[in-house]
């Protein structure tokens, strides 16, 4: 696909009036039959009404690497209230950033209004700055040439015009593609401090798209990594989900820790990944490389799963601690569990409906052990037992000697009634004999149960 874009590309390109550099059909690979039907809907619904518009971002920068666009958005000239006057059945959302949400049977198509990304500080309800230049509120709208240099990334600011077939450049975004880099629009260090979320988006889409960044873009990043704590906790949360669960988790990861983004992002791993040696970076290796098979074979991924995982290594450190001052295990691993998650919910505030699963994954870890007489089957009906299984799997791919326990369980699954009851019964037994051993002097060791 590279290649036949490389053909198209012819060097000598003309600016249109607004600055663009306008490829037509014969330049580029896109044909109006890839846009999905609804996205070309809005935009000729749109331009039907005397507006500029165009399928812009991450859609056409997939469709021109040929890889499947995850939705379709529209930039327009239009207003949100004139857009959602156009259509029945759609509404203006947000507050930071409005934009119009067209709900077509099958889907929503986010149409955005074109924005600058000029200082009209006479108007501070359309757009609010922090001290530190973060953008709190951006809602300055502009014209279309104004709109590419606000977005962030020249790949991400391609504009397609479904009506003639054309793609409208103003950043150079096509020859990035063609050269596979990632560049921020506009001077870096300013715009990371004005959204600090886009040193995240530069290292997703790098490891997405398997592209490098480009050395001015890259200079600046280590240094404004602090910025990502002025970010909403609610925000990092999403943005962590697209980081790890998009199918590239690891290379995003080891991206964000090679531009020292991670540790704004979980905190109380970061200074522990090479501990033991190195046993919590290979458990986060292992985690995101097990996510990205999955999520490449289409099977479910739960944020509670990866999270359990990137926090298990602070846990396991804490209950230890709680254990050696006198503390139960079952209290320990308790208490170290909320204590872990207290301190990260800040950081990224990952729901409820996350953090109960994930202190159930690591609660069963320590119940799992024991899996003689009737615990075995409660157990296996355990709504997060897959997930905790798994979890064993996880910390014994990672080097962990947890006694085959995951050998264990994997039998168990495979037995049929009757090897299931003698193999509770066989971890009931194997539970007695140690107790009776252990007054003898010089006992053999107990075999693994
Ligand atoms: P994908 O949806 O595949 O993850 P995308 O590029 O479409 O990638 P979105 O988050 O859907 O990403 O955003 C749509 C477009 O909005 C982007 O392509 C980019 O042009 C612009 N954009 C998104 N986030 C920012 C940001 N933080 N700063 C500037 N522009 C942004
Ligand atoms: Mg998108």
């Amino acid at each position: 696909m590279l290649e036949r874009i490389s053909r198209f590309f012819n060097k000598n390109k003309d600016l249109n009036s607004t600055g663009a550099y306008v490829y037509g059909p014969s330049e580029h690979c896109l044909s109006p039959e890839m846009i999905n039907r609804d996205a070309s809907k809005v935009v000729s619904t749109l331009q039907n009404a005397g507006f500029e518009a165009y399928v812009v971002g991450g859609c056409v920068r997939d469709l021109l690497l040929g890889l499947k666009p995850k939705d379709f958005d529209v930039a327009t000239s239009a207003k949100p209230w004139e857009v959602k006057s156009l259509f029945r059945r759609s509404r203006i959302i947000g507050r930071r950033f409005q934009i119009v949400h067209v709900q077509f049977s099958r889907e929503i198509i986010e149409v955005t209004t074109f924005r600058s990304n000029e200082n009209q500080t006479s108007n501070k309800n359309q757009r609010q700055q922090t001290d530190s230049g973060m953008l709190t509120r951006d809602n300055v709208f502009g014209s279309v040439e104004e709109d590419a240099s606000r977005r962030d990334l020249t790949v991400n600011a391609l504009y397609y015009d479904p009506s003639d077939n054309s793609i409208h450049d103003f950043t150079n975004g096509l020859d990035d593609i063609d050269d596979r880099i990632i560049r921020i629009i506009g001077d870096p260090s300013t715009r990371f401090r004005e959204d600090p979320v886009r040193l995240l988006r530069v290292a997703r889409f790098a490891a997405k798209l398997g592209f490098g960044i480009e050395s001015s873009t890259a200079e600046p990043m280590k240094h404004r990594a602090g910025d990502l704590q002025q970010v909403s906790p609610p925000r990092m949360f999403d943005e962590t989900l697209k980081l790890f669960m998009s199918g590239n988790g690891l290379d995003t990861f080891k991206l964000l820790h090679e531009y020292n983004l991670f540790e704004y992002i979980v905190p109380q791993l970061n200074p522990m990944l090479n501990d033991h040696q190195g046993v919590p970076l290979k458990l986060v290796t292992q985690a995101l490389t097990n996510t990205d098979i999955r999520i490449r074979s289409s099977q479910r991924v739960t944020p509670a799963f990866i999270y359990a995982a990137l926090l298990w290594p602070a846990v396991q450190r804490l209950a230890n601690n709680y254990e050696k001052n006198g503390n139960s295990p079952a209290y320990a691993l308790s208490k170290a569990a909320g204590d872990i998650i207290a301190a990260q919910v800040p950081v990224t505030a990952i729901p409820k409906r996350f953090t109960i699963p994930m202190r159930e994954i690591w609660d069963l870890q320590l119940h799992m052990k024991r899996c003689g007489g009737n615990r075995a089957k409660r157990l296996a009906e355990h709504p997060r037992f897959r997930a905790a299984y798994d979890f064993i799997l996880l910390r014994e791919q990672t080097g962990e000697d947890l006694d085959g326990l995951g050998d264990w369980w994997t039998q168990y699954q495979d037995a049929d009634e009757d090897q299931r009851q003698s193999m509770a019964e066989d971890v009931l037994n194997s539970d007695k004999r140690p107790k009776r051993r252990r007054r003898r002097r010089n006992s053999p060791k107990p075999e693994n149960g």
